[in-house]
């Protein structure tokens, strides 16, 4: 494969629809094909009624039922395998967010196509040889550290294998190796902008850093744009599950309208959670992914339970694989306080878009009495918490009346000190359910 000035991939990147298309069909069958040879797709296609050799077209997969976690969790999962398990050189796990983690098998071209797909999205961004990529996922079973570390080295970066945690060591790293881009879940850079104000130090003016991926979960444009702003970077939103590969499934263009999706190697739909039916172009709904590129554990009709919608029309970029929009939660995040459904993103944006807010806040479902309460924790910035308790109140009131407004529910809102949150280095909790029915008594 040879890269052109922006694309690690012209081929793919460049396709039209038409041929885009015609490439998915082409593939599907062939993933269909190689199904046959699974005892879990056997019996999935016989119990539906499905031939998988009279699909003729991608709408033809309708046909099939879906499949999610609770799938994946039911029994071993090397049924789903469509090679011997000799051909399989590694796994993963997912991190086990809601649940059981769930296993993902590679042979040696997964792992290849997998690493192609994640440099596509670094080179889209402008990552070149030249650069100094500092990874702060978690390696191991993790797909985020794996996952980018191969696709870096590929392009001919340095890549530097910090791993997640030990805050101050990576600022250290960053400033004697001179990294120019991260990889870094979003929450945690938050906090690790106040370990470069206790070291007094500025990230815009003391690091080189100039791009980060940010991803893994969900967060808002709020966030991002408070990265971009402190780090003094451009910070691009990256979405995958270990359950198609990883990172790489989905990735901002620098035109940051949405993630493109890698329609050569994953079939996307977005269905009606409830009754699974495709939404309207442009409607919210869960995705649903194919993957059409895998050998060793191919998923087809897989419900990640995230919520998006695709974005209608075509990317300034020139690269026709359609955008989806920002991930809204899982449908699994969602939580019901007195009667109203509250997404943890809804609250996010208006704590980010208040000014005074700190890096880290909480929402604490409880019960008193008899009734629901919701507690929002809100971190706020240092220079505020030794300040006037009179400017404190005035937040206090003025968050309690933004979320009043989106989310329909008068949460009781707590400033607290800078820090004193608990503060993962992995992906952020943000809701905590302490009410009797959570508890299953
Ligand atoms: P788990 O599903 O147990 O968290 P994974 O590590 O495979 O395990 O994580 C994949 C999930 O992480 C996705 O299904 C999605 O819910 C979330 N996620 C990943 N990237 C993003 C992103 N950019 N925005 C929002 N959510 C994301
Ligand atoms: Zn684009």
């Amino acid at each position: 494969m040879s890269a052109d000035v922006e694309h690690w991939n012209p081929d793919m990147e460049l396709l039209g629809r038409e041929d885009l298309e015609a490439l998915q069909l082409e593939r599907l069958r062939k993933t269909l094909q190689r199904c046959t040879s699974s005892p879990f797709y056997q019996a999935w296609f016989r119990s539906a009624d499905f031939d998988p050799r009279k699909v003729g077209s991608l709408a033809d997969m309708s046909n099939l039922p879906c499949m999610d976690k609770d799938t994946l969790r039911d029994g071993d999962p090397t049924r789903f395998l469509t090679v011997p398990l000799d051909d399989i050189v590694r796994m993963h796990s997912s991190s086990g967010t809601t649940g059981q983690a769930t296993v993902t098998f590679h042979t040696a071209a997964d792992i290849e196509a997998w690493a192609e797909l994640v440099a596509r999205c670094m080179y889209m961004t402008g990552v070149r040889r030249t650069d100094v990529f500092q990874n702060m996922m978690g390696y191991g079973l993790f797909t985020g550290g794996l996952g980018f570390h191969y696709a870096a080295e590929r392009i001919g970066a340095m890549v530097i294998p910090a791993g997640s945690g030990n805050s101050r060591r990576q600022i250290q790293l960053m400033r004697d190796f001179h990294t120019t881009v991260v990889h870094i879940i979003p929450s945690y850079a938050l906090y690790l902008l106040e370990v470069f104000g206790e070291l007094g130090l500025d990230p815009r003016t003391g690091t080189d850093l100039r791009i980060a991926f940010i991803g893994a979960e969900p967060h808002t444009e709020a966030l991002r744009q408070r990265i971009e702003e402190t780090y003094g970077v451009d910070a691009y939103n990256s979405y995958g599950l270990t359950e198609m590969c990883g990172p790489g499934v989905a990735f901002e263009c620098p035109a940051k309208q949405g993630m493109h999706v890698w329609e050569d190697s994953f079939l996307v739909e977005v269905l009606d959670p409830v009754t699974l039916e495709l939404v309207e172009e442009g409607e919210e709904g869960e995705l649903v992914f194919t993957t059409l590129n895998r050998e060793g554990m191919p998923l087809l009709r897989y419900r990640t339970h995230d919520l998006a919608s695709v974005h209608p029309g075509e990317c300034s970029c020139g690269r026709v694989h359609r955008r989806i929009s920002r991930i809204k939660g899982r449908s699994d995040d969602m939580f019901i306080i007195k009667g109203v459904n509250v997404f943890p993103m809804q609250v996010e944006r208006v704590l980010l878009e208040a000014l005074g807010v700190g890096s880290n806040y909480r929402i604490v479902l409880d019960t008193v009495g008899s009734m629901d309460e919701m507690r929002v924790l809100v971190e706020v910035a240092g220079e505020l918490w030794r300040g006037e308790v009179r400017e404190l109140n005035r937040l206090r009131r003025k968050i309690t009346e933004e979320l009043r407004q989106e989310v329909l529910v008068t949460p009781l809102v707590e400033l607290v000190e800078p820090g004193s949150l608990p503060a993962g280095e992995g992906k952020a909790v943000r809701v905590v359910d302490k009410r009797e029915h959570a508890r299953g008594d």
